[in-house]
């Protein structure tokens, strides 16, 4: 098995594209430590990924439970050997509308967020020498839908954190990347099924086997950044 014993933190790792990156990690022998606000949901995944999953419960926009995962995993495990940085929120209604406090929220999901459990994982990877990041940005991170102003902004950001970490990682064996999936199956769809009936949709486990692909390159490959999106979906041009 290509990842045997690597100790992968996934976050939003009870639901949709974390579960199934965690999903295809474990089956390549990863130790896989799913993280999210909601105890009951990280058990049912728990149960449904099997032996070799643990379960945190963290809000990844609260410093101090960050910190907490990351202490806990090293008292438990000793080091970290992956992240997938996938927690995230969308909000929509027109940008001239959005309420300061919904912009407010999506930004500390998605990016604040996104910044600790980074933060938090290199500074482990500087002392091993090694580990792997992966950003879950968006095809909206290039091309943004309509009403969906904080959801665009901080997709965008997440390419730039991405270079920013992979920039400071390199002198110290680390690859930090970022996958921009275009539309996958998951509960973000919830109420818009005719969009994504209409555009087409990722299965999750293609999800997981780009991450593993990504994952096993060589030590000192980095995959810096791929898009996955369903072949209908519109982003590709006019006409
Ligand atoms: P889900 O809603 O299934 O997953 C989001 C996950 O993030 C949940 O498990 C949720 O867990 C967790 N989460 C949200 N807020 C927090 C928080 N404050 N602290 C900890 N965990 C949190 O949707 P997806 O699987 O679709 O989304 C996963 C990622 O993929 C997101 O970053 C999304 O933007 C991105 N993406 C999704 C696409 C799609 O079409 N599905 C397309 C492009 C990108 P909990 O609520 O328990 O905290």
């Amino acid at each position: 098995m290509n990842l045997s014993d690597q100790i992968a933190l996934v976050t939003g790792g009870g639901t949709g594209i974390g579960k199934a990156i965690a999903k295809a990690m474990l089956a390549e022998g990863a130790k896989v430590i799913i993280v999210g606000r909601k105890e009951e949901v990280l058990k049912e995944a728990q149960t449904e990924l099997g032996s070799g999953t643990e379960i945190m419960v963290c809000d990844v926009t609260q410093e101090e439970q960050v910190n907490k995962v990351y202490a806990d995993i090293m008292t438990n495990h000793g080091r970290v050997d992956i992240l997938i940085n996938n927690a995230g929120m969308a909000a929509r209604a027109k940008s001239y509308e959005m309420s300061y406090d919904m912009w407010k929220k999506v930004v500390d999901v998605n990016l604040n967020g996104a910044f600790l459990c980074a933060r938090g994982a290199m500074k482990i990877m500087v002392n091993q020498k090694s580990g792997r990041i992966i950003n879950i940005g968006s095809i909206s991170g290039q091309m943004g839908r309509p009403e969906n102003a904080p959801y665009t902004a901080t997709k965008f950001a997440i390419e730039g954190l991405t270079r920013a970490f992979a920039l400071d990682g390199r002198d110290h064996g680390i690859a930090v990347s970022v996958i921009h999936p275009g539309n996958a199956a998951t509960n973000i769809w919830k109420g818009r099924e005719e969009v994504s009936e209409r555009e087409g949709l990722i299965p999750l486990e293609d999800l997981g086997k780009l991450a593993i692909t990504m994952l096993t390159m060589s030590p000192n490959v980095n995959i810096l950044g791929s898009v996955i999106l369903p072949i209908t979906q519109p982003y590709l041009g006019r006409g």
